[in-house]
């Protein structure tokens, strides 16, 4: 029964990632960081579960209330890119990466 359960934050935090990641340079999109960035916001936005029997993502994605949890799930991805991007479960992405100059 508990796999009729999702987290509609999470599935928003999923739908979102890459796009953001896109609006940073020179920061690491490796799985291990994208999975600390996920994971890290995750950990510090509320969950919204829902029943996946029932429509009520569709209800959800079209009330006021799935617009905040939009606004809410970019603001945590970008907090988390700006944690893990500065404190990297490996080298730092400058170290991994030889430049020219
Ligand atoms: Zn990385």
């Amino acid at each position: 029964m508990k796999d009729k359960l999702r987290n509609y934050v999470e599935e928003l935090v999923w739908a979102n990632l890459d796009t953001e990641l896109d609006r940073w340079k020179d920061i690491c999109t490796c799985d291990r960081c994208k999975l600390d960035i996920a994971t890290y916001a995750l950990n510090h936005i509320r969950p919204r579960y829902f029943d996946t029997t029932g429509g009520q993502a569709q209800k959800i994605s079209q009330s006021r209330e799935g617009q905040q949890l939009i606004t809410d799930v970019i603001l945590g991805i970008t907090a988390a890119i700006r944690v893990v991007a500065k404190n990297p479960h490996h080298k730092p992405l400058s170290k991994l990466i030889q430049t020219d100059d």
